[in-house]
């Protein structure tokens, strides 16, 4: 399947198209003694993909309820929400305000100007301001706090957002191709875990943390799992008290490679080999520090062996631009 473009905003058609992701056997010798399969939502559109699509169009359907006519919402240079955003926004008619952390750079990296060219305004704020985007003032505070304005947090975690990765919850647990033991997927904000784990009965969930957020990811978790609602199947027998969180999500915090954006030779060794064995493309935020831990717990036999894993490639591969420019400008440098 090629990347095809979502045309619609609207919840039937967004599932219609999650039911179409292919699921991919990996074949290759970095994970030993188990089964691996990828479900390969970066294919869900080229330029809103992966898991940020899902908590988007959420967003948006939530924005077209509330007639509100501009998005605004956070991000850092590279970030994929903003990316995301602005291009959702240019395609379904919304105006978009992309609040950025730091300076303006005399050249704008690829994610920004990308998101500049569809029509997002970007508003750079001082550090110190973009640590408080989750305080009520924030908004006010940058003259953004009016009618029509619909304010999306950073990575789009929020409950709207969560509703969306519930539906991507509920299609793999119909789409699944076998009776996998585990959901592997990279957490962020953890949003996308959450709701994952809120939606899938089938099999376990086991999320990531690419950041070094001592237990925050954790607290943030069980924080949204307490809020969404549960799927059938996790309803139990009266009397019998749901332990969702602690049976079914696991989250795994040795793999942030020294933080977030952190990308050791290490790691670009590894992601080289994955992507040329399997033909898979990776970004490095993300997805390569999942496939990473995915490889050392196996070679390190803390899986058991025959263990079926799905992996979930939660997209975000425009990211990777940022990475190949970094090298640039530090051989230039040199
Ligand atoms: C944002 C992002 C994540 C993390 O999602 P959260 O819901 O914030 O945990 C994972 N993968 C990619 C590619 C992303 O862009």
């Amino acid at each position: 399947m090629s990347p095809r473009y979502l045309t619609h905003l609207d919840p039937v058609y967004l599932q219609e198209t999650a039911r179409q992701i292919p699921y991919q056997r990996i074949h290759c010798d970095l994970f030993p003694a188990i089964e691996v399969w990828i479900r390969r939502d970066d294919l869900l559109d080229p330029v809103i993909s992966g898991n940020k699509a899902y908590k988007l169009l959420f967003n948006l359907l939530e924005a077209e309820e509330q007639g509100a006519h501009t998005i605004v919402t956070c991000g850092g240079a590279w970030s994929n929400h903003i990316h995301a955003t602005a291009a959702a926004g240019a395609r379904f008619g919304f105006r978009t305000i992309g609040i950025i952390r730091g300076e303006r750079r005399p050249v704008l990296s690829a994610t920004l100007q990308d998101a500049e060219r569809l029509g997002m305004q970007l508003r750079f704020v001082r550090r110190e301001t973009y640590r408080r985007r989750n305080e009520p003032e924030f908004l006010s505070e940058l003259g953004l706090a009016q009618p029509g304005i619909l304010y999306i947090p950073e990575g789009g975690a929020n409950l709207a957002g969560a509703r969306g990765i519930q539906l991507l919850g509920q299609v793999i647990e119909e789409t699944a191709p076998i009776d996998f033991d585990q959901l592997w997927l990279a957490c962020g904000t953890g949003l996308t875990a959450a709701g994952l784990a809120a939606s899938i009965t089938r099999f376990s969930v086991c999320g990531v943390e690419v950041l070094k957020a001592g237990s925050s990811i954790q607290r943030d978790v069980e924080q949204w799992l307490k809020r969404l609602p549960k799927p059938y199947g996790a309803m139990r027998e009266p009397g019998c008290t749901s332990n969702h969180t602690e049976a079914d999500l696991f989250l795994n915090s040795t793999y942030h490679c020294g933080g977030y954006a952190k990308n050791p030779q290490y790691l670009r060794d590894f992601q080289k080999v994955f992507e040329c064995q399997t033909g898979i493309p990776l970004d490095p935020v993300y997805t390569a520090k999942l496939m990473y831990a995915l490889h050392r717990e196996s070679e390190g036999g803390r899986i058991s062996s025959g263990s079926r894993m799905l992996v979930l490639h939660s997209g975000g591969l425009q990211g990777r631009r940022g990475f190949r420019e970094k090298v640039l400008s530090k051989r230039l440098q040199n």
